[in-house]
C-alpha cells in the first residue's frame, strides 16, 4: 500500500483552513474556547518547570527562607490556577465540541434539503455522503478532525515558543574563562551545531510519526469496507427478524467464517498487520529518536553547569523546558502529518458540500388566484434521466383543463410518474417546455411554483411525529383544518379511535405509546396531507396501489367529490379507478398514445386502452 499523500501540503492546508472557517460559522463559540484551552495546555508544563527551577536555585545558592517560601507559594498557586482553568476549559470545550458535531450534521442535512431534486435523487450523491460518514466513523477523518488538528498546531507552536523562551539563556549564558577547555561551549558554532541537531532530530521524529499516520489513514478504503462488513456481521445475531432463519439454516456458520477471515479490525486484520509492520516501526522510531534530544540537552546542560555557567536550578529548567520543547516539535510535525492526511478526506467533504444548484431559478411569482385558474401545458416535452440511455418521455404535449379530472393510465414504466415529476419541476426536461399560464415554469420562483401542487406520491413517507403534524407538515398548525382534511380523506372514524387524537404519535420509534397504522390508513393520512396544503392542483400517483379494490373504490369515489374545484390528476394502472375522469391520457413507452373519455377510448377496439381494459377486466372477473 502506498502512503504517498494524495494531495499537496498547501492544498491540504487550504482545505483545513476552509473547513475551520466553515465550522467557525456554524459555531462561533467553539474555536475561541479551543484556542484558550490549547494555550493553557501548552503553558502548563513550563509553569511547573519554571517554579521548581527557582526553588532549586534558591536551595542550591542563597537558601533564604522568605524567598524560598515565596517561590513555593507562587509556584503552587500558579500550578493550581492552571490546573483549575485547564479543567474548566476542557469541560467547556467538550460540550461545545458535541454542539459543533450536531451543527455539522445539520449543515449536511441542510445541504441535502437544498440540493436540486435531480442531484438528491442520484445514487452518487448518497454514496458520497456515505463515504463522508464512513471516514468519520472509523477514524474521525474529515470535518471533525479539523478542530483537533488546529488545536494541536496551536498548542505545540505555543509550546515551542514557551520552551524557547525558557531555554534561550542555556545558550547565551557563557561558561567562565576559568573553565579552560570547556569554554568551547561558548563558541557560537558549537551552540549552532547543538541547536541544529536538536531541531533536526525533532523534525525527523515528527516525520516518522507523520508517515506512520499516513499508513493509518491510507487504509481508509479497506477500513471503511471492514466497518460495513462489521456493521452487518457484527450485529447479525442481534436482529430479531433473522432469529428464525439463523436457527433453521445454521447461519452462525457464515458469521463465524467472517470473524475468522475478514475482520479488518481483528488481530490478523489489516490494521493489526500495519501496526506490526511499517506503521508500528515508524511510530516507534519517531518516539525513540526523541530520546536523542533529551540526551543532547542533558549532556550540554550538565557540561555548562559543571563548567560553572549556572546552578542546579537552571539545569532543571533547561532540561525540563528543552525536553518539553522537543516533544512539542515532534507533536507539531505529527499534527502536520495529520493535517495532510485529512486533507484528502476534506476533498470528499467539499465535493459534497460544493454540489451546485444547476436548475435555473426564476423570480416570477405565481399569482395567488382565488379562482384557481391555472393553466398548465406540456409542449413537445422530452426527458431522459441523468445518465440514462433512453428517453423516459418523448415528445409529450398536453394541456390541462382547469378544474377537470385527468386520468393517466399505462403500463409500468410507460412514463406516468416521470410526467408528474416534470410537472412539479423536480426535473427539467431536455427538450420542449412546460408552461404555466403561458409562461415557461422555469421563470417562476421555484418555491412559489411548488405551492400550486399537492401530490400523493406512490412512495410517500409519513414521519414518526404526531398525526396532526404529519398532516400539516409543521408543528404549529390549524387543528380544525387538519381534522377536516383527515375526515375528507376518509380517516374520520379512525381518528375517533386515536388515543390522543391529532396529538397521537405515529409509529413507535420515539415512544411506546406511538400507533402503528396500516398501509391503507397511511394512504388516507397522505391524502389528508395533500388536502391540508389546499393547492390548486391535486395529484394522486397510484395512491391506491396497496389497497384492495373495494378500499380503492371508496377512496376514488370520495376523492372525486372532495377534489372540488381543484384540477385533479390521477395516475393508476387500474383502469376501473379512472372511469369517472373527464379525460384519460394513455401512456405507452414515454408517449401519450390516446386521449379521450372512457367510452371514447373503449370504442377504439384496436387502441392501447381497449387492450389494457380487456386484460384487466379478465383479471377482475376471473374469465
Ligand atoms: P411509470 O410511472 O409509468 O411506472 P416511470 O415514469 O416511473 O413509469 O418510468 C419511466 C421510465 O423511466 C422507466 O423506463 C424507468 O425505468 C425509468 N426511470 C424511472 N425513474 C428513473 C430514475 N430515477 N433514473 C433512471 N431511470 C428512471
Amino acid at each position: 500500500m502506498s502512503v504517498e499523500g494524495k494531495i499537496k501540503f498547501s492544498k491540504a492546508l487550504s482545505n483545513c483552513l476552509r473547513a475551520a472557517g466553515l465550522l467557525n460559522k456554524v459555531s462561533r463559540r467553539y474555536f475561541p474556547v479551543l484556542a484558550a484551552m490549547c494555550a493553557v495546555n501548552a503553558l502548563t508544563p513550563y509553569v511547573a518547570v519554571f517554579f521548581s527551577a527557582r526553588v532549586l536555585s534558591e536551595l542550591a545558592t542563597y537558601r533564604r527562607p522568605d524567598t524560598l517560601w515565596r517561590w513555593v507559594i507562587a509556584g503552587a498557586a500558579c500550578t493550581g490556577a492552571f490546573a483549575v482553568v485547564k479543567a474548566m476549559l476542557y469541560e467547556r470545550q467538550e460540550t461545545l465540541y458535541d454542539d459543533l458535531y450536531g451543527r455539522k450534521e445539520i449543515l449536511f442535512a441542510r445541504k441535502m434539503f437544498s440540493l436540486d431534486y435531480a442531484d438528491m435523487d442520484k445514487q452518487a450523491t448518497h454514496d458520497l455522503r456515505d463515504q463522508i460518514r464512513q471516514n468519520e466513523g472509523w477514524a474521525g477523518l474529515g470535518l471533525m478532525l479539523v478542530p483537533t488538528v488546529m488545536g494541536e498546531l496551536l498548542e505545540n507552536i505555543i509550546g515551542i515558543l514557551s520552551g524557547a523562551a525558557l531555554t534561550v539563556s542555556l545558550f547565551t549564558t557563557p561558561v567562565p574563562a576559568s573553565a579552560g577547555a570547556l569554554t568551547v561551549l561558548n563558541s557560537p558554532l558549537f551552540i549552532l551545531a547543538i541547536a541544529a541537531v536538536m531541531v533536526a532530530v525533532s523534525v525527523l521524529a515528527g516525520y516518522c510519526s507523520a508517515r506512520s499516520e499516513l499508513y493509518y489513514t491510507s487504509a481508509s478504503e479497506e477500513a471503511n469496507f471492514g466497518n460495513r462488513l462489521f456493521g452487518f456481521f457484527g450485529f447479525f445475531g442481534l436482529q430479531k427478524e433473522r432469529g428464525a432463519d439463523v436457527r433453521i439454516y445454521s447461519q452462525e456458520r457464515l458469521v463465524s467464517a467472517y470473524w475468522a477471515k475478514n475482520f479488518a479490525f481483528g488481530g490478523s486484520g489489516l490494521l493489526a498487520r500495519l501496526a506490526r509492520g511499517p506503521m508500528g516501526i515508524l511510530s516507534g522510531l519517531g518516539t525513540g529518536i526523541t530520546v536523542v534530544i533529551t540526551g543532547c540537552v542533558y549532556v550540554f546542560t550538565c557540561m555548562k553547569a559543571w563548567a560553572g555557567a549556572f546552578d542546579v536550578g537552571s539545569v532543571t529548567q533547561y532540561v525540563g523546558a528543552a525536553t518539553a520543547m522537543a516533544g512539542s516539535i515532534f507533536a507539531l510535525m505529527s499534527a502536520f502529518g495529520e493535517l495532510r492526511a485529512n486533507g484528502v478526506y476534506l476533498e470528499t467533504t467539499f465535493k459534497f458540500l460544493d454540489i451546485p444548484n444547476a436548475m435555473y431559478q426564476g423570480s416570477l411569482t405565481t399569482e395567488k388566484r382565488s379562482d384557481r385558474n391555472y393553466e398548465v401545458e406540456f409542449r413537445n416535452v422530452s426527458f431522459k434521466y441523468p445518465g440514462a440511455e433512453n428517453w423516459a418521455l418523448k415528445n409529450v404535449s398536453i394541456k390541462f383543463k382547469v378544474g377537470r379530472r385527468l386520468a393517466i393510465v399505462g403500463e409500468n414504466g410507460s412514463g406516468k410518474t416521470t410526467f408528474i415529476k416534470l410537472l412539479c419541476r423536480l426535473y427539467d426536461p431536455q427538450e420542449g417546455e412546460i408552461l404555466l399560464n403561458g409562461i415557461d415554469i422555469r421563470k417562476y420562483d421555484y418555491r412559489d411554483y411548488m405551492d400550486i401542487f399537492s401530490v400523493v406520491f406512490q412512495d410517500f413517507q409519513l414521519i414518526s411525529q404526531p398525526l396532526g403534524a404529519n398532516v400539516a407538515g409543521r408543528a404549529d398548525y390549524d387543528a380544525e383544518r387538519a381534522r377536516r382534511a383527515l375526515v375528507d380523506a376518509g380517516f374520520g372514524d379512525r381518528l375517533e379511535t386515536m388515543p390522543e387524537g391529532l396529538d397521537t404519535q405515529l409509529y413507535k420509534d420515539f415512544t411506546e405509546n406511538g400507533v402503528e397504522i396500516s398501509g391503507g390508513e397511511a394512504q388516507k393520512i397522505a391524502i389528508a396531507r395533500a388536502l391540508y396544503k389546499d393547492a390548486p392542483f391535486i395529484i394522486l400517483d397510484e395512491p391506491t396501489a396497496a389497497l384492495d379494490p373495494i378500499a380503492e373504490a371508496e377512496i376514488y369515489g370520495k376523492f372525486n367529490e372532495i377534489a372540488g374545484d381543484r384540477t385533479a390528476i390521477y395516475i393508476s394502472h387500474r383502469l376501473s379507478s379512472c372511469r369517472f375522469c373527464d379525460e384519460i391520457a394513455v401512456f405507452q413507452d414515454g408517449s401519450i398514445v390516446q386521449r379521450g373519455s372512457h367510452e371514447e377510448l373503449l370504442a377504439d377496439g384496436s387502441g392501447k386502452y381497449h387492450e389494457l381494459w380487456t386484460a384487466q377486466a379478465q383479471y377482475y372477473t376471473g374469465d
